[in-house]
């Protein structure tokens, strides 16, 4: 496997501090990231956002970008409007016509999608146009996750997990909603190049949930099988998938059979964790998340810092390594 040249920042591999055999705070996370994932995981809702995202407003102009067919654009767009992701206005009253933009909930997406702009170029080498860039970033992006408290660079290992038993007591851990995920083939429509392997992976909840698991120690099939209720059929899919796209490894070898998160895998993190953090946002009257992440250098809640301008102010020194590097 090709590592980029700042793979070492990745090691030791570590993971968040929860333990493996503590299957109600597992699940606990589970529930929290997949409330997230089953509204906007599926590949098309993810292009519409991105496509948003990037300046697009009207009908036409997703179908462009996105390669994404008129009947499903139409449905899609309709479930976003109604999760309350996005809001259809009137740009024309004669003829009628009307264009949809991101809600202040949509907008807040911003923060997953930036970790996706990072993770694909950190692992892909997906350079962006600086157009695309400034319309997701306002011109920033850096190839690492930030606390929004402190500022400072963290990966995975400096992120603490704290699990409150009240909201655990209080919340059901099995979760109602429609529980349907298909993997649908690539568009053709070639406008979210940068954002290819991130529709595959990020676009799956299933596969999300599968991340989510592998980061709390779990490695065979059977306990990923108990922990996620993916049939055995569909598990053994996306984990070939995401074995295939170099998330996961399975050495097999003798002694420890059982899926690892790679390095690439583990750079993933960036993206769960800020999906997590939009959820409780903006989904908590459905369910509070009782995970709660901590940044143990600064002792505060941890947040995915956006690309405001705070942090410039912050580092004088450092303004601009954004879209100039690779
Ligand atoms: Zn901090």
């Amino acid at each position: 496997m090709l590592f980029p040249p700042h793979w070492r920042q990745f090691a030791p591999m570590t993971r968040p501090q929860i333990a493996a055999s503590d299957a109600v705070a597992l699940n606990a996370m589970l529930m929290a990231v997949r409330q997230g994932a089953d509204v906007v995981c599926d590949r098309w809702s993810l292009s519409l956002i991105i496509a948003a995202f990037l300046g697009d407003t009207k009908f036409a102009e997703f179908e462009r970008r996105t390669g994404i067919a008129s009947r499903l654009a139409t449905m899609r767009l309709r479930t976003l409007v109604e999760q309350g992701i996005m809001v259809r206005l009137p740009y024309s009253i004669r003829p009628l016509r009307h264009e949809y933009r991101l809600t202040i909930m949509g907008e807040a997406f911003r923060a997953v999608v930036i970790q996706m702009v990072r993770w694909e170029r950190n692992w892909n080498g997906a350079v962006m146009p600086g157009d695309m860039v400034a319309q997701l970033c306002g011109a920033r992006l850096e190839p690492v996750m930030r606390c929004r408290a402190c500022g400072a660079v963290v990966t995975a290992r400096d992120i603490s997990l704290k699990v409150s038993r009240s909201d655990l007591a209080q919340k059901p851990v099995k979760q109602a909603l429609h529980r349907r995920s298909i993997i649908s083939e690539s568009p053709d429509g070639s406008g979210l190049q940068h954002f290819h392997e991130s529709l595959d992976v990020f676009g799956d909840k299933w596969g999300i949930e599968i991340l989510v698991c592998a980061f709390t120690g779990i490695r065979r099939f059977n306990d990923f099988r108990t922990c996620t209720d993916i049939s055995a059929n569909i598990l053994s899919d996306r984990l070939g998938r995401l074995t295939e796209a170099r998330l996961l490894r399975n050495p097999d070898g003798p002694g420890e059979p059982g899926y690892r998160l790679t390095a690439k895998g583990f750079d993933a993190y960036g993206v769960l964790v800020a999906l997590q953090d939009w959820s409780d946002n903006w989904l908590s009257q459905r369910y509070r998340s009782p995970v709660k992440l901590i940044h143990e250098k600064c002792g505060q809640l941890f947040h995915v810092a956006g690309p405001d301008a705070e942090l410039d102010a912050r580092e004088p020194d450092n303004p601009k390594k954004s879209i100039a590097r690779t």
